[in-house]
């Protein structure tokens, strides 16, 4: 790669303020990149209505998973906090029949892929993906929010799947995040032993290769994908979407979304029909004037 190339890619991840593209980054993209780009750079604009449906991902969350009382102090507490609780609920789904709030990695193009799946159902002898969206409304998704939320769901079957194929392992994991020389703070150690965590298992390259070995056991990740939706009052559900995994559109995505981060493109606003999303968007007439 010529050293051009390479400063554009360190200057959109430093611009961002990001040492790893999540999958939802990707998603949004589909929505307005410039509006992801804008929220990378000044902060979400945390509004009550994600706040509640942050708060119906944390109950749903404590009713399928092992609960665990551990308060990270530190960057390793938190990696260590993630890996442990994602890799005991993969180890426990055929058991459980879900599991909820697993942590995925992964790489595109040599970047850091992150993600955070809502649930996985195990049936039929696999695992499934769901994806939670709350709505204040009992309105279903237009089309264009239709199209976000597929393209996330699409992204995690894709690091999944290059998991359980041998493509993303813990090594490539450790290589990107150089968990190997990372140690637990001395409290968070003490939180472990009162977890009852075997002595054994409080290294987080121990954990990490568990948790990459727990993935690659599940086998295979079914085709079907799948989008619930929410009542934000109520917690009803509202409505199942179910679509199929198609991994040639998903190749088409990610293809368009890494020109961006790759810094061969600039982010782009939305085109001139669908002008209609600024009215929705924080940034509309201040950070943002393309339409104003
Ligand atoms: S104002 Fe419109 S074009 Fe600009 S970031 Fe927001 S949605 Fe995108």
């Amino acid at each position: 790669m010529r050293n051009g190339r390479r400063a554009d890619i360190l200057n959109v991840m430093e611009k961002l303020h990001k040492t790893a593209i999540s999958a939802t980054d990707i998603a949004s993209q589909f929505w307005c990149e410039k509006q992801m780009e804008l929220n990378c750079m000044h902060g979400s604009r945390i509004t009550r209505q994600i706040n509640v449906g942050r708060k119906m991902h944390e109950e749903l969350e404590h009713e399928a998973n092992v609960p665990l009382m551990l308060q990270p102090r530190s960057y390793a507490d938190s990696m260590y906090k993630k890996l442990y609780s994602s890799m005991l609920a993969v180890e426990s789904i055929r058991e459980r029949g879900r599991a909820r709030e697993i942590a995925v990695y992964g790489s595109i193009s040599g970047y850091r892929l992150v993600g955070k799946i809502d649930q996985l159902d195990f049936r039929d002898g696999m695992a499934h993906i769901t994806e939670d969206k709350t709505r204040s409304v009992d309105t279903l998704p237009s089309e264009q929010q239709l199209l976000t939320q597929k393209v996330q769901v699409m992204i995690y079957r894709r690091m999944f799947d290059d998991i359980i194929g041998g493509l993303y392992t813990g090594g490539n994991f450790n290589a990107s995040y150089g968990i190997s020389k990372m140690e637990v703070t001395p409290e968070f150690a003490r939180q472990l032993e009162a977890e009852g965590v075997d002595q054994e298992l409080r290294k987080i390259m121990k954990v990490s290769d568990r948790f990459f070995s727990g993935i690659k056991a599940l086998g295979r990740v079914g085709d079907t994908l799948r989008i619930r939706y929410l009542n934000q009052q109520t917690g009803r559900e509202m409505k199942l979407y179910d679509f199929q995994y198609d991994a040639k559109e998903t190749d088409g995505y990610i293809g368009f979304a890494m020109k961006y981060w790759s810094g061969a493109r600039e982010a782009l606003p939305v085109p001139a029909e669908e002008k209609w999303k600024c009215s929705f968007c924080a940034f509309f007439k201040k950070e943002c004037t393309t339409w104003s």
